[in-house]
């Protein structure tokens, strides 16, 4: 038994120091909380996203002043290889290993099947589905070597049920679900896990900008273009916060979760419950 299994105050507090963690797309929303969550459970950090130079410093210092830990910053590129392979590299030289990956990184587009541009369809299946087949083989390796890791892949309600109109993301989410089970049962034996978090609505920047445009869209006030439009199949009918993600995320990585494998995890307030 590994000498981590024997440490009962360290598996009740989710402590994650000594960690190394990426998680992809974290210079804002749910990424950002999941950093949050990782850094003030003491993982030293890699961060990522597609931002301006000033805004991923500040993210930057925010979580080294919550977590105390060095936090490193990726500006890789999810929907290229090249570059997801140079924030790997960057990671072991930076800190030596990897233990924990968050595949968070999404983007989305809406339109009809025949309507919709093939450009826009390439860049989810990259960004939202195949980033997480590249950060997973090359990391892998390194999580087996130590017989630890942590793979957690943000799906969607959308990687269990569909939606009309998000055939890309849809697509994209089923088949990041599928690619977490066989990533489970692969490295089921070698002290790793991979699940799938799939939310429904969150509040984040992005959600706040669609409930204005859907309220002038629909000429309906705010109030009820989130209980009737946004949160139509959620129903709860509150958005989850980007604190809840993270606190699933931080309980994933912990020891305690070291049985829980192969999962997609809804989060989604009883939307799949349907
Ligand atoms: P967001 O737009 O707030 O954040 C997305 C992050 O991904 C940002 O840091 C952005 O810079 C980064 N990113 C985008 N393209 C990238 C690229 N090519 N390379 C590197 N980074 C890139 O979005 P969010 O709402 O926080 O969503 C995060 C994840 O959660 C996504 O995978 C999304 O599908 C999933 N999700 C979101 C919701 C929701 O309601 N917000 C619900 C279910 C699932």
């Amino acid at each position: 038994m590994n000498i981590v299994d024997m440490q009962p105050g360290r598996m009740a507090a989710g402590d994650l120091s000594g960690k190394v963690a990426i998680v992809t797309g974290s210079t804002s929303g749910i990424g950002l909380g999941i950093a949050r969550a990782l850094a003030s459970a003491g993982a030293t950090l890699v961060i990522n996203g597609l931002t301006k130079l000033d805004e991923a410093e500040a993210v930057r210092s925010e979580l080294t002043m919550i977590g105390a830990r060095p936090v490193f910053y990726s500006p890789a590129d999810m929907s290229d290889a090249v570059s997801i392979e140079g924030m790997i590299e960057m990671t072991l030289e930076s800190c030596g290993r990897i233990d924990i990956l968050v595949n968070n990184a999404g983007i989305q587009h809406v339109a009809p099947i025949d309507a919709f541009p093939v450009e826009k369809w390439n860049r989810i299946l990259a960004i939202n589905l195949t980033s997480a087949f590249h950060t997973t083989r090359l990391a892998l390796p390194h999580m087996r070597a130590m017989r630890w890791g942590r793979i957690i892949n943000v799906a969607s309600a959308h990687g269990l049920v569909g939606s009309a109109f998000k055939s890309a993301y849809v697509a994209a989410k089923h088949g990041i679900v599928g690619l977490t089970k066989v990533t489970a049962l692969e490295t089921a034996e070698d002290g790793i896990t991979c699940n799938a978090l799939c939310p429904g609505y969150v509040y984040t920047p992005l959600v706040e900008a669609q409930i204005d445009d859907q309220a002038t869209a629909y000429d309906l006030p705010r109030e009820r273009v989130v209980r009737e439009v946004l949160l139509a199949k959620q129903p709860n009918k509150r958005f989850a916060t980007v604190e809840e993600m993270g606190a699933i995320v931080r309980f994933l990585a912990s020891d305690a979760a070291a049985s829980i494998t192969g999962i997609a995890l809804p989060a989604d307030g009883g939307w799949t419950a349907q």
